[in-house]
C-alpha cells in the first residue's frame, strides 16, 4: 500500500514506519522534526518536512493518493499541555483536522481511505476499574489526554460521515527500543530512558515521583509494551477497520509494574548503581494505569512478543550504550 507516516520520525512513528517498509509498503513520512529526528526516519521511505498546521501543503500531500494514514505527529508532554494548554489544542486537535479534511477532500475511492490513530490511555484519566476497558469513561485530567480525546472523537465522526475506515489506538506506557530505533526526547521525561541515563552515569539519580500511592509498594503502576508489540497493532488496526467504521482498541501488556520494580529491573539488566531518592507525586499521575488489551486480542488476534519488562529494559540499555548522546 502507498501510506503516509505523520511524525515518522518520532520514537513510535519511526518504528512503526520501518515495519511498514520492511512489509514491503511503499511508506512516505511527514514531520516537522519539532520532536523528531531526521536520522530516525527509516531507510527506504521518503522524506517530507513540513507541519500539519499548514493546511494547504497537508491537502497538497494527500492529493498524491495514499491508500493509508499512520497519524502520530502530535506534542505530548502532560506537563507541558497543564501550562500552555493553547499550543496542545492547536497542534494536536488543528493538525488532525487539517489531515482529515484533506483526506476527505482527496478520496476519490471512499473505501480505500484507511487510518489509525495513535491516542493515548491518558483520555481515561483517573480510572475507576483496572484493567482498564475501553468502555471506561472518558475523563482526562490534562490537556494532553483531552486534545487527544478530542481527536479520538473528530475522527469517529469524520469516519462515519464520510466513510473512512479509522481506528484509535490508546497506548499504554511504550517502552524499549528496535535496532538502531529508540527513545530520544528532549526534555525527557520518561521514567525508563531517566532510569538509565541514572544507570549510564548521565544523571546522579532517579526520583521516585510518590511513595504513598495505594498500590502494594506505594509508588504508582503502569503498563509498559515493546515498542515493536506497539507497532505491530499498527499493521493489524490498517487492515482490520472497514469504511465508516471508528474502531478503538487499548494496547497494553495487561500486566503492571510500579516505579521501584522498574528501577529494580533496570539494577539487574545493567549490572549498574542506580540511586533512587524518593521525591512529592508529580501533579495528574494516576495510581494505576493497566489496560484491558482483551478486545485487539480477540478482534485482531494482536499478541505480544515480548512482555517482559527485562526485554524492553535490555533493548533500550543497549541503545542508549550504542548511542549515549542519542540520535
Ligand atoms: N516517574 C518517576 N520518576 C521519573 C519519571 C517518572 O517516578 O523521573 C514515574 C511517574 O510518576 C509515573 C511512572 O514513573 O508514575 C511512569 O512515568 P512516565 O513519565 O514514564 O509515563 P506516564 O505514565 O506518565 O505516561
Amino acid at each position: 500500500m502507498k501510506l503516509l507516516v505523520t511524525g515518522g520520525a518520532g520514537y513510535v512513528g519511526s518504528v512503526v514506519a520501518k515495519q511498514l517498509v520492511l512489509a514491503g509498503h511503499e511508506v512516505t513520512v511527514f514531520d516537522d522534526l519539532s520532536k523528531g529526528h531526521r536520522r530516525a526516519v527509516p531507510e527506504g521511505a521518503r522524506f517530507v518536512r513540513g507541519t500539519l498546521l499548514d493546511g494547504e501543503a497537508v491537502r497538497r500531500l494527500l492529493r498524491e493518493g495514499y491508500e493509508g494514514v499512520l497519524h502520530f505527529a502530535a506534542l505530548s508532554l502532560v506537563g507541558e499541555s497543564v501550562e500552555r494548554p493553547e499550543l496542545y489544542y492547536r497542534n494536536n486537535v488543528l493538525g488532525t483536522l487539517n489531515l482529515l479534511d484533506a483526506m476527505v477532500e482527496s478520496g476519490t475511492d471512499r473505501s480505500a481511505k484507511r487510518l489509525v490513530f495513535s491516542s493515548t490511555a491518558a483520555v481515561y484519566g483517573e480510572p475507576e476499574v483496572v484493567p482498564i476497558p475501553e468502555s471506561a469513561p472518558t475523563e482526562p485530567t490534562n490537556p494532553y489526554g483531552a486534545s487527544k480525546l478530542a481527536c479520538d472523537r473528530m475522527i469517529g465522526d469524520v469516519a462515519r460521515a464520510h466513510g473512512l475506515a479509522a481506528t484509535s489506538l490508546r497506548y499504554f506506557n511504550v517502552a524499549g527500543a528496535s535496532g538502531e530505533l529508540g527513545e530520544d526526547h528532549d526534555p525527557e521525561t520518561h521514567l525508563i530512558p531517566l532510569v538509565l541515563a541514572a544507570a549510564l552515569g548521565k544523571r546522579d539519580a532517579i526520583s521516585i515521583f510518590g511513595t504513598d500511592y495505594s498500590t502494594p509498594d506505594g509508588t504508582a503502576v503502569r503498563d509498559y509494551i515493546h515498542i515493536e508489540d506497539l507497532g505491530r497493532a499498527h499493521a493489524l488496526a490498517l487492515d482490520a477497520a472497514e469504511a465508516g467504521e471508528h474502531r478503538v482498541y487499548n494496547l497494553g501488556n495487561g500486566s503492571g509494574f510500579s516505579v521501584r520494580e522498574v528501577i529494580e529491573a533496570a539494577r539487574a539488566v545493567t549490572g549498574r548503581k542506580i540511586e533512587a531518592v524518593e521525591a512529592p507525586r508529580r501533579a495528574g499521575d494516576p495510581p494505576e494505569l493497566v489496560a484491558s488489551s482483551e478486545r485487539i486480542r480477540d478482534e485482531l488476534g494482536w499478541k505480544p512478543e515480548k512482555p517482559l519488562l527485562e526485554d524492553m529494559i535490555s533493548d533500550a540499555w543497549n541503545w542508549m550504550l550504542s548511542r549515549p548522546d542519542g540520535y
